[in-house]
């Protein structure tokens, strides 16, 4: 047992199924990553980014593989965990952001980042917290605007924000400026790092941005579905 573990994987394999073709989106991953470590995986479309993240943030099920969460066996030789308490570990554990925002349109900037806290609240007060993360990102005159008023690097802003509502130990990011120019990339990037090295989250992120994988304390590359190469 090592604690210093937020993610161990062991030949995380998924397979999909079309008509009598087998995909192997995800082949045989093994690799740990440790608390406070920041990730990137690149690699080209199709390689098995999307696939391989959503199975180490519990959104998907491998086919095969070994998957520990904090020391806690999520997916083994039998299923170790209910559905139930996956959600529980989606809930407590992961922050989560998309490429497409997946802001709620008729919500404002504030009732968007409380939404996590419908189904789960960390905080007494998450009024106060959503308002404060959004004052750190900059958003604090925005709080009462719709999405549609807000510009794509605004509205990342808030799913990071909303991401973050119940203090998450795990923050998976897919892709999150695929949607913005390198100016709006550049601040992302600055926001991921920061809260990287000050709040000492740990990151996972996906993406397609050089100057963005740099900024991550480790790259790791995947070629149809399987690792080819680590960098320190
Ligand atoms: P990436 O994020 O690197 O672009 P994905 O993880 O989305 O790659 O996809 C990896 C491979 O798995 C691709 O060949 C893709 O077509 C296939 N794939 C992904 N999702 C599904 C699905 N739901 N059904 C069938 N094939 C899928
Ligand atoms: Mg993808």
């Amino acid at each position: 047992m090592n604690n210093d573990i937020a993610i161990a994987a062991q030949n995380l394999t998924k397979i999909y199924r079309r008509g009598t073709e087998e995909i192997f989106a995800v082949n045989a991953v093994s690799l740990d990553i440790r608390k406070g470590e920041y990730v990137a995986f690149i690699g080209p479309s199709g390689s098995g980014k999307t696939t391989l993240i959503n199975i180490l943030g519990c959104l998907d099920n491998p086919t095969s593989g070994n998957l520990s969460i904090a020391n806690r066996t999520i997916f083994g030789q039998k299923k170790a965990v209910s559905e139930r308490e996956l959600t529980k570990v989606r809930r407590e554990l992961f922050g989560y952001i998309f490429q497409k925002f997946y802001l709620i349109p008729t919500l404002n900037v504030l009732e968007n980042v409380l939404l996590p806290c419908t189904f789960y609240c960390k905080e007494a007060a998450p009024e106060a917290y959503a308002a404060e993360l959004l004052q750190s990102l900059g958003m604090e005159k925005r709080m009462n605007h719709l999405p549609g008023q807000l510009s794509g690097g605004e509205m990342q802003r808030v799913a990071i924000a909303r991401s973050l509502v119940n203090r998450p130990q795990i923050l998976l990011a897919d892709e999150p400026t695929g949607n913005l120019d390198s100016a709006r990339s550049g601040e992302i990037s600055q926001v991921l790092q920061e809260l990287n090295r000050k709040e000492g989250l740990t990151i996972i992120l996906v993406t397609h941005n050089p100057e963005l994988a740099k900024t991550a304390h480790r790259i790791i590359e995947l070629r149809d579905g399987r690792i080819v190469d680590k960098m320190a």
